[in-house]
């Protein structure tokens, strides 16, 4: 039987990405039926909005979707489609793992992260307005009870599941007292429930500093929206940049696989940028649909590349301009040569 799962191609170097991510999933043998949505500034004119309801509705209908990155438009235009994906349908948990591969130069080997980001509140709940425009403007941060307690549990919940053994909760709650004061307060509270798991906090810019001087003392990272946000990247910094990072939301019934990083727009059409972190997601989605296998195959046939160095996007050569870089398909093309 095959799974229908809804495919947003995206914008910017998203198709790219997208179709040598199918590539490699296909090459599996398992059998998907993709039910192709678009979204995006590129469907504004057809649709008045970039994120059409038959995009949502496709979503709610098969519960699992591949998304390659969508561009927002900073400081003004249209509010982020991505974060509006992941408000309409409540995926209020991201799922951002980074992990060190051999054959990626880094600063501190065995580096094996989860951040896990609340997704629908904080910072980005997007209500913000001018107070007197052009001079002052006011953002609203909203941090819930019921937000902190399913968020926390589901880093405790997925710790407990993968063999993880510690949980930190990262916020400013010295400066934010009131939200991210009952953020820390539920945290600790959830944590009781979890005897087995480790539990500590740190302060968010201490986190920082620790991360890049440390970051082998740390395992599962729970995180208010914006932090979770910072925090990963500067986790993809750790084990070889945005290029490597998969990531997925989750909700009650519905979960979305798509990469870290954005649209990467400079480099839309040149078959340049690294397919890793969207074919690692597509594991996550193997993962979270069953096949467990297939989703090992794809990740060794991944490490193999990477660790042989030779097809490799320019990210993941020593030199940028190295002019041994292979493409996006190229890279691809080796993954599933690797698999078979
Ligand atoms: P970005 O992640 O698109 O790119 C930043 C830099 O990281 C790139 O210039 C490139 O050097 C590197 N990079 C990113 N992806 C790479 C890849 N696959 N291979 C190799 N190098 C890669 O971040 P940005 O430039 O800040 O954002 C561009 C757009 O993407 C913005 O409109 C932003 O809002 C959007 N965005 C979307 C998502 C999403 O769809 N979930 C996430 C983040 C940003």
């Amino acid at each position: 039987m095959a799974y229908r799962v809804t495919l947003i191609p995206g914008d910017g170097t998203g198709p790219e990405i997208v179709t040598a991510t199918r590539r490699v999933l296909e090459a599996t043998g398992v059998q998907f039926e993709w039910d192709i949505q678009e979204a995006g500034a590129d469907v504004m004119d057809q649709f008045g909005t970039p994120l059409p309801d038959v995009v949502l509705d496709s979503i709610r209908a098969n519960k699992v979707a591949l998304k390659g990155p969508i561009t927002t438009p900073v400081g003004t235009g249209f509010r982020s489609v991505n974060v509006a994906i992941r408000k309409a349908l409540d995926l209020f948990a991201n799922l951002r793992p980074a992990w060190t591969m051999q054959g990626i130069p880094v600063c501190h080997q065995n580096v094996d992260l989860v951040v896990v980001r609340e997704n629908t509140e904080g910072l980005y709940a997007g209500i913000e307005h001018d107070v007197i425009p052009d001079q002052a403007a006011e953002s609203i941060r909203i941090i819930t009870r019921k937000g902190s307690e399913r968020i926390v549990r589901f880093a405790f919940d997925y710790a407990r599941d993968n063999g993880r053994h510690k949980v930190t909760a990262v916020h400013k709650a010295n400066i934010l007292k009131a939200t991210d004061g009952l953020y820390l307060k539920v945290a600790r509270e959830v944590a009781q429930h979890y005897p087995d798991i480790e539990f500590n906090d740190r302060i968010v810019d201490n986190m920082c500093m620790q991360l890049t001087q440390r970051p082998g003392e740390y395992d599962v990272l729970v995180c208010p929206n914006l932090f979770g946000d910072i925090l990963s990247d500067l986790c993809s910094g750790l084990v070889g940049g945005l290029g490597v990072v998969p990531g997925a939301n989750f909700g009650q019934e519905i979960a979305v696989f798509e990469p870290v990083h954005g649209s990467a727009p400079k480099y839309t059409g040149q078959n340049k940028v690294n397919p890793t972190a969207t074919i690692l997601s597509g594991v996550l989605m193997l993962r979270h649909l069953g096949e467990m296998q297939a989703a090992q195959r794809v990740q060794d046939a991944v490490a193999t590349v990477i660790r042989q160095g030779k097809s490799v996007t320019y990210d993941l050569k020593p030199a940028r301009e190295d002019p041994t870089a292979v493409g996006t398909q190229e890279m691809a093309d080796a993954i599933i040569q690797a698999m078979t």
